[in-house]
């Protein structure tokens, strides 16, 4: 990933918050100092099953 400000390589990761499906990353180009937030969903996140639906299958697995 280029900085999107100068297009420059050295991006440093200075802050990471997760969320439910996204990782939020604040990064900074070492060249321009420019702060942006990248966003990036997680590939193998599971699809948020309520739990009422997962119990059922829960079971079906212990037998
Ligand atoms: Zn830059």
């Amino acid at each position: 990933m280029n900085c999107p400000n100068c297009g420059a390589h050295g991006l440093r990761t200075v802050e990471t918050f997760q969320t439910t499906d996204k990782t939020l990353r604040t990064k900074k180009c070492v060249v321009c100092k420019w702060l942006f937030t990248s966003v990036e969903a997680i590939p193998d996140d599971p699809v948020v099953i309520p739990q009422s639906v997962r119990k059922p299958a829960r079971q079906r697995a212990q037998h």
